[in-house]
């Protein structure tokens, strides 16, 4: 299945960790310039700086602010735990909307040694005592399950599947799911579980990067799209044929790319945006 083909930057979002070296001040510059439509703001870089004020100058750039990454991490093996967890989720939900930034794109965590069963449901009662701010904010909290490389210690969340429960015992409209091709493309069940998340219109992001062979490291060397073997045109032609059609956002995490000019990295990710998503 392919989508049609992307002709234009307006849907493309990049994600503040994918230009590392940058500061917030510098990435936003380059992107406007590079007419990227969206970002997505990493709350490190978000430190020392007042988020309104940056809200106002990423609006004035005529970029729009996708999400604020990330919340999450819920699970804990201590009261004290569960407890700061839920906190720094509630500072974030602050912080998105002091942003303006609409969605809040959630890490869900892991405790390593402790039953995934356990952490899921940590998991779903943080997110459940966060949101009453999100409602009161308006903003949206997207759960990225994450491969299961990760279920030790970033996310007992692993699959569509696995984000989809969670949605489904929370029944609540602010819920849904941050689709990220790195972490579900070898999902047997994708495209059932892409059809179903839209039918519940819980389908709140899409994330792209590739996954190259071999990997040398399994967090910071990450494709840039093409580079690899995902299919990225043909999951997002799942996630359109399930009704989004929001920004396709540019997540990589890269040693080999930031060691490189930022800049000429930004060429290349438009580039690799055209012909590969
Ligand atoms: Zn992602």
């Amino acid at each position: 299945m392919s989508p049609s083909p992307l002709t234009d930057f307006s849907r493309l979002c990049v994600h503040t960790i994918t230009t590392k070296p940058w500061v917030i001040e510098e990435a936003m510059d380059r992107y406007a310039a590079a007419d990227v439509g969206g970002i997505t703001v990493w709350r490190q870089w978000l430190e020392g700086r007042d988020p309104e004020s940056i809200g106002e100058k990423l609006r004035s750039r005529n970029l729009e602010i996708v999400s604020l990454c990330r919340g999450g991490f819920f699970p804990s093996d201590s009261d004290a735990g569960l407890a700061a967890a839920i906190e720094d989720n509630r500072a974030a939900i602050r912080e998105a909307a002091a942003l303006g930034a609409p969605m809040i794109v959630l890490v869900c965590g892991a405790v390593p040694g402790q039953p995934l069963e356990d952490s899921r449901k940590q998991i779903a009662d943080g997110i459940a005592a966060v949101v009453p701010l999100a409602e009161e904010h308006g903003i949206r909290l997207a759960i990225e399950p994450l491969h299961p490389m990760y279920a030790d210690d970033r996310s007992a969340i692993n699959t569509l599947a696995s984000a989809n429960e969670v949605c489904d015992r929370l029944d609540h409209p602010l819920v849904g799911i941050a689709a990220d091709v790195y972490h579900i493309w070898w999902d047997p069940d994708l495209a059932d579980q892409i059809r179903i998340t839209g039918e519940k219109d819980r389908l709140f992001a899409f994330h792209v990067c590739d996954w190259k062979t071999p990997t040398s490291d399994f967090l910071n060397d990450r494709g840039l799209m093409g580079e690899g073997c995902i299919d990225i045109p043909g999951i997002r032609a799942l996630v359109e044929a399930a009704g989004f059609s929001g920004f396709n956002e540019v997540e990589i995490f890269s040693d080999r790319w930031w060691a490189q000019d930022q800049d000429h990295f930004l060429t290349e990710i438009k580039k690799a945006y055209l012909e590969h998503c």
